[in-house]
């Protein structure tokens, strides 16, 4: 009987057992385990108990860490690249915003299709540039709704209910529920795992970082992005951004001068880009 229920429960749980576990839950077990050793050495081999204090320290490092680099996939499984070397794909955050017409016009001259990960409230004040995103081929993806400086400390019941308030304004313009999701600021944690989870989208991150946010110089820009183009790479870039709309002709060409070829990130990551 007995080995009745343990083969059962062994098979039960063998499909979660199966997948890789985050490095979150392996931090987690291994910090449990250390914390109990170090309470036992401190209890009854008189070992200082500054060791408790940082385990804790670089613990509750390891966390905001695993938070703010999404690559990690700390919290949750994200797409940050793929392995075709001869593709690579632009993405969009914020927008519609004030240069994604100009944006739209570019990439329509060069014959690239992109994805953008919209902002709901944008999508609806702006549905003219959400038809104009699907009609030309692009993909368009989910942002959040708000985008807010406190997305990430709302529950996970919050978040899912925002990211469902995004993909409806989507839905609602161009008829398609989107299943990508890229996090506001890039910022991952257990509730948004969660959420991601419940509503069966998919999580897209980026390996190479622009900083055209941040950028002033069109020309660093340019070279910042081309420097670390590998191949399979996922570009984060804005269009809310006048820097992004200048750079995009040249960047575009000259990628292809270094002999890629831009694709779509759905496609690149064999991936499905709606409900
Ligand atoms: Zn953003």
């Amino acid at each position: 009987m007995f080995h009745y229920w343990l083969v059962a429960a062994i098979f039960g749980h063998y499909k979660e057992i199966a997948k890789p576990l985050r490095p979150y839950t392996i931090s987690s077990i291994a910090f449990i385990i250390l914390l109990l050793a170090l309470d036992f050495a401190y209890f009854f081999a008189g070992m200082s108990g500054w060791w408790i204090l940082v385990l804790a320290i670089v613990y509750i490092h390891l966390l905001v860490l695993g938070a703010v680099f999404i690559e990690w996939n700390f919290y949750l499984r994200s797409y940050n690249k793929s392995g075709k070397q001869g593709l690579v794909a632009l993405t969009f955050d914020d927008g519609p915003g004030q240069e994604t017409a100009a944006i739209l016009d570019v990439l329509k001259e060069q014959g690239v299709q992109a994805a953008f990960f919209s902002i709901g409230k944008n999508v609806i004040a702006h549905p003219d540039l959400v038809k104009r995103w699907h009609n030309e081929g692009h993909l368009v993806g989910n942002h959040s709704y708000a985008h807010g400086f406190n997305f990430d400390w709302q529950s996970s019941r919050k978040m899912a209910e925002e990211l469902q308030q995004a993909n409806e304004a989507v839905c609602a313009i161009t008829g398609k529920t989107p299943k990508l999701f890229r996090p506001p600021y890039g910022v991952t944690n257990p509730n948004l795992a969660r959420a991601v989870k419940k509503l069966a989208m998919s999580s897209i991150g980026w390996n190479v970082r622009s900083f055209d946010t941040t950028a002033r110089d069109p020309s660093q820009l340019i070279e910042r992005i081309l420097n670390r183009l590998k191949g399979g790479d996922i570009i984060l870039l804005h269009d809310t951004m006048p820097i992004t709309r200048e750079i995009l002709t040249e960047l575009i060409v000259r990628t292809r001068q270094k002999g890629f070829t831009f694709a779509r990130v759905d496609q690149m990551l064999d991936l499905e880009a709606y409900a």
